[in-house]
């Protein structure tokens, strides 16, 4: 796992988003919910876009979710995900509403893959610091 090769994430807040990945290294999925109007939302953010109070908290969700939409990727933007293509680039709709972008693991492309289908999260510890949510069919 030291050895990953490829570039490790960049929060543009760490600290906002440091439960998250805390969270992920447990191989627990969490994101925000307001406390004031009980609306789950992504991504992290200071107020909550529905109601704009900022207070919230991180909590834990299923991991359930659907394949919104996807794309393939056969040329990767990165020279460092050279071996991993093709892959899928998905944006995910978890079970409690709120749609994030991520990819799909432990498939056969094209069978395995089409809109709607049910996914779970996936936890992809690359480094001893950092994990991943990927998804996966359900
Ligand atoms: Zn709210």
């Amino acid at each position: 796992m030291v050895d990953y090769a490829k570039p490790l994430p960049r929060p543009e807040d760490a600290e906002l988003t440091q439960p998250f990945w805390d969270a992920a290294k447990r191989h627990e999925l969490v994101i925000p919910r307001c406390s004031r109007c009980d609306e789950y939302f992504w991504y992290p953010r200071a107020a909550c876009p529905s109601c704009l109070r900022e207070d919230w908290e991180w909590a834990p969700v299923s991991g359930k979710a659907r394949l919104h939409t996807f794309t393939i990727v056969r040329q990767p933007g990165n020279p460092a995900f050279e071996d991993d293509v093709p892959y899928v680039y998905a944006v995910v709709q978890l079970d409690e509403g709120v749609r994030m972008i991520s990819t799909i693991v432990d498939y056969e492309l094209p069978d395995d893959v089409a809109v709607d289908m049910r996914l779970e999260a996936s936890f992809d510890d690359i480094t001893d610091q950092w994990t991943l949510v990927k998804f996966r069919p359900a």
